[in-house]
């Protein structure tokens, strides 16, 4: 059965990548019947909090990732952080010290330190070339009886290949002799992160490893430690980096670059969750959006682009548009409705003025936070501001044409407002009148119109915005200070 793992360190936020990564691995599970486990990898225990593993695991929840093993669910291969995993990461140790894999190195810093300036001046490769590796029995004997602090390293042949088919990348090949012997647990008896993964992933018996790139150099020291436990190894996809637009590593100073930061933009779980998938898949059609479902039926490893995805951030944006005009209607009418309410635009969050006003606006929203100001617009049209207050007259006389003179007429004598108050056809049969009454109709009738009581020359339908307006002053949903 396939198991995969998303395996974040608890050091900061999730962000597009990390979210990607378990993405994949969800859908992988998913496709597949398989499992998708959560391990916490917070090794690094003065950069790990508690705060960020749970903000990591709140962000993979609200886009619907849920783990079948894991923290907050347990499972039967746990723990499942890390920091718990410490006597199985020093029994594991132990078996490859005795197998001769490893040896105790007594080396210390400043020695150390030492052989890498040589290296550095040879211009060769910052190998390990202490005496501990083939040190006698006695000496090691001597320094332990000593008290000596040792570290756990790991014996790399000294010549030879190794080679991984990556799901993603095909063969990929590394030459050993560069590599250099490398710790595996530190003197306070720390085991050192590539040593925890392939510990973990042996032991949670992980059958594929779905990760970044960048962890391609890990995936060495890991198959290595591997075969000297005699374990099989899983297979490997190592997935490409996220690139901004120009192409070099997405980062902070491109924008918005964490999961929580686009959920405080207004972004909906169900895009973010479409485009991060489309960063490097695609179903082999033209096809773009997608649920998370059809997501999990359409989704395969081998389809998985090797060349780094560009992160569009407009795109995003347009998905999101695409979602959320996409809710089913009343929760659509629902979350814009509790927005204009909480924004302090309107006193009310449900009626009829909210779902008129949703149907009327919501090709304008992109964004959940789009909604304000497309309504705000929206109030703010003259017909309101404008032609309904005494104090507009010389200034709409200023600007006097054929069409205002007689559009200001009309609502003096209650034309207009007779007309609005009996809704869509009578505003349609006032327009028509009036169109006949100035011999204008088309475009000459509709661009002066719509100028003069919206002070727009686009912009949504115009007798339905007309009656909303209307509506918004006289039903006093419309907070003061907006309308
Ligand atoms: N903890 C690693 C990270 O956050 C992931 C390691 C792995 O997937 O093997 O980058």
């Amino acid at each position: 059965p396939v198991r995969v793992r998303f395996a974040p360190s608890p050091t900061g936020n999730l962000h597009v990548g990390g979210a990607r990564t378990a993405l994949f691995n969800y859908l992988f599970a998913r496709s597949k019947g398989g499992k998708f486990i959560l391990r916490v990898e917070d090794t690094d225990l003065e950069r790990s909090t508690r705060e960020s593993e749970e903000a990591m695991l709140h962000d993979l929840s609200w886009l619907g990732l849920n783990w079948d093993e894991g923290p907050g669910v347990g499972g039967d291969y746990g723990p499942y952080r890390q920091s718990e995993r410490n006597p199985l990461y020093k029994e594991y140790a132990d078996k490859l010290l005795q197998s001769g894999h490893v040896y105790r190195c007594f080396c210390s810093n400043e020695e150390l330190e030492k052989m890498k300036e040589i290296a550095n001046l040879k211009k060769l490769p910052p190998v390990y070339t202490g005496k501990w590796a083939s040190a006698p029995e006695e000496e090691v004997l001597e320094e332990l009886e000593k008290g000596t602090p040792y570290t756990y390293r790991f014996r790399v042949p000294k010549e030879g290949n190794l080679k991984i088919n990556d799901l993603i990348r095909g063969e990929v090949v590394w030459s050993l002799d560069t590599l250099g012997d490398f710790v595996i647990m530190r003197s306070n008896g720390q085991p050192v992160y590539n040593f925890c993964v392939t510990v973990d992933d042996a032991t949670m018996a992980i059958t594929h490893v779905i990760r970044a790139e960048e962890h391609l150099p890990n995936t060495l020291r890991q198959a290595l430690i591997y075969k000297a436990l005699g374990l099989s190894m899983p297979s490997f996809a190592h997935v490409s980096l996220i690139l901004a637009p120009d192409r070099s590593k997405l980062s902070k100073r491109h924008g918005a670059t964490s999961v929580g930061q686009f959920r405080e933009m207004g972004y909906l779980p169900q895009a973010m969750v479409n485009y991060l998938a489309l960063l490097g898949w695609g179903d082999g059609t033209e096809k773009e959006f997608f649920s998370l479902k059809e997501l999990v039926e359409k989704f395969s490893i081998d389809r998985v682009n090797k060349s780094g995805a560009i992160f569009d951030s407009a795109k995003l944006r347009w998905m999101n548009g695409q979602h959320l005009r996409s809710l089913p209607s009343e929760e659509l009418i629902k979350v814009v409705g509790e927005r204009w309410k909480s924004t302090g635009i309107l006193t009310e969050s449900e009626g009829p003025f909210v779902e008129e006003a949703v149907q009327l606006l919501k090709d304008g929203i992109d964004l959940i936070t789009d909604s304000e100001k497309a309504l705000s617009n929206l109030l703010s049209y003259p017909l309101s501001t404008t032609l309904m207050s005494p104090e507009s007259k010389p200034v709409l006389e200023d600007k006097l044409s054929e069409v205002a003179t007689s559009l200001l007429a009309a609502y003096e004598n209650g034309e207009i407002l007779a007309a609005l108050e009996e809704g869509h056809s009578g505003w349609q049969k006032w327009v028509k009148s009036f169109g006949k009454s100035l011999k204008r109709k088309g475009k000459s009738l509709f661009m002066p119109l719509r100028v003069l009581l919206t002070g727009k020359l686009h912009g949504p339908d115009m007798g339905a915005s007309i009656l909303l307006i209307h509506r918004a002053g006289k039903c006093g949903i419309v907070a003061p200070q907006a309308a």
